[in-house]
């Protein structure tokens, strides 16, 4: 496991991107790093030096346990916050997100799931 996703890159055939314990997205590290679906990975990725999209600054706080239901992330999310994902916002806050497998590339988000 790492933090580090040059490393990760370059050593790493496939990768998961965790939020709260949760895997949020999975695939190969090409697929992941290259094309991230998860607004979460979106995030992460954006922030890195060499990363040509706009910054995503989470605002928000991450939940206390117990997690409320629905999506782990929903208190953070960008998409959320500003509308672009209000016709899924209620099964954000209100659906849990299903373990994700170890196939294609795949990221438990309803947006995702739905689009
Ligand atoms: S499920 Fe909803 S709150 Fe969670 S990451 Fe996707 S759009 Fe954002």
């Amino acid at each position: 496991m790492t933090h580090d996703l040059g490393l990760a890159w370059n050593i790493a055939d496939r990768v998961a991107v965790m939020y709260l314990g949760r895997v949020v997205e999975t695939g190969t590290v090409e697929s992941v790093l290259t094309n991230p679906q998860h607004p979460y990975t979106q995030a992460l990725l954006s922030v890195l030096p060499e990363s040509d999209a706009t910054p995503v600054l989470l605002t928000g706080e991450p939940p206390t346990l117990p997690h409320p239901p629905g999506c782990r992330f929903h208190a953070r999310c960008q998409l959320l916050a500003s509308g672009e994902a209000s016709p899924v916002a209620d099964l954000c806050r209100s659906q849990d997100l299903p373990v994700l497998g170890a196939g294609e590339q795949a990221a438990a988000c309803h947006w995702v799931t739905t689009a």
